[in-house]
């Protein structure tokens, strides 16, 4: 019978320096201990940073950080990578409070004493206070199925309108290789090739007040960014969103796991055959869409009103219906 996926044991030694491993990487066949794990993961995001130019002309960096394992070693990887490789550019932290119970008070507190430690600005926005309506509102609304979408839509607007405010010229996400294999499993099962043409490591600004956005954990997985996070003995999150359990993304994101431990690598197969084969056809061939200001907003849009002024008036309207059906 073939070997299932391993984890490392006490026999186990360190591929590059023979001691104790700590780290097993599945798709690279290695064990690893700690230090060298790190070594080998910040090596990894650096090489991202700049095979895709992430920090051209750069002078300020805003990172979305919800407080999750994935966002936390965003933060702290690229904190040491730009302190060492790019002193001259600036790195500022973005927090949206989503008002979500038993998870939103947790991830603020965690995030805060992050950047506390890193000494690094933090940038909180609690939607309640700002805006009046909490995530968890959308239950009431025919969203309430969609509500991971809905969120994702607030999550973008604002996090693009923050970077834009603070006048960072980048906007690092913390997606990851588990992330971009999901979401282009479900765009080539659906054939959209349209939106295919997103998901990539650097989304350049195609208007005044589009921020670029950057993903520098493109290539590692969510099992490397939790390591990585264990390896400096960084708190993580004990609380996961609420809202987001039976989420259509995570089913994916579990069958793609089921693929990957028949067929160690094919994340990184799937990812990278789809940057290298099929992007550059998809980019001869789909034009960029041309923003427009939103008439309610002012901030870039496809169409007369954006996507978020859309989704809230829609909230707004079934809160109307609901509080006069009461
Ligand atoms: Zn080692
Ligand atoms: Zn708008």
């Amino acid at each position: 019978m073939r070997p299932g996926p391993r984890a490392a044991d006490v026999t186990s030694r360190c591929r590059l320096c023979g001691k104790q491993a700590a780290h097993y990487l599945n798709h690279a066949k290695m064990h690893l201990c700690e230090n060298c794990f790190i070594k080998y993961y910040e090596r990894k995001v650096y090489k991202s940073i700049l095979k895709h130019n992430m920090l051209r002309g750069s002078r300020k960096v805003a990172v979305a950080f919800s407080g999750g394992k994935d966002s936390l070693a965003l933060v702290k990887a690229l904190h040491k990578i730009l302190m060492e490789k790019f002193p001259e550019v600036e790195l500022e932290v973005v927090h949206i409070d989503l008002g979500i119970p038993g998870y939103s008070e947790e991830s603020r507190d965690l995030v805060e004493k992050i950047c506390d430690n890193l000494n690094v600005k933090c940038h909180v926005y609690d939607l309640s206070a700002e805006k009046g309506y909490v995530i968890p509102d959308f239950q009431a609304t025919p969203f309430r199925r969609r509500i991971c979408g809905a969120c994702g839509t607030i999550k973008r607007y604002l996090m693009n309108k923050i970077a834009y405010k603070i006048g960072a010229d980048k906007l690092a996400t913390g997606h990851n290789l588990d992330d971009v294999v999901e979401v282009l499993f479900e765009l080539y099962l659906r054939g959209s090739v349209e939106e295919m043409v997103r998901i990539r490591p650097v989304s350049w600004s195609t208007h005044t007040k589009l921020v670029t956005k950057i993903k520098p954990l493109i290539e590692l997985t969510e099992k490397e960014n939790l390591y990585y996070v264990l390896s400096h003995k960084l708190p993580i999150l004990s609380a996961k969103c609420p809202l987001s359990k039976n989420s259509r993304a995570l089913k994916r994101k579990k069958l793609m796991n089921m693929i990957e431990a028949e067929i160690p690598g094919f994340k990184h197969t799937f990812y990278k055959s789809h940057l290298k084969r099929i992007m550059p056809h998809l980019r001869d061939s789909i034009r960029e869409p041309t923003l427009i200001e939103c008439k309610s907003c002012g901030m870039p849009s496809l169409s007369e009103t954006c996507s978020y002024c859309k989704l809230i008036s829609k909230l707004q309207k079934s809160q109307i219906t609901h509080i006069s059906n009461e």
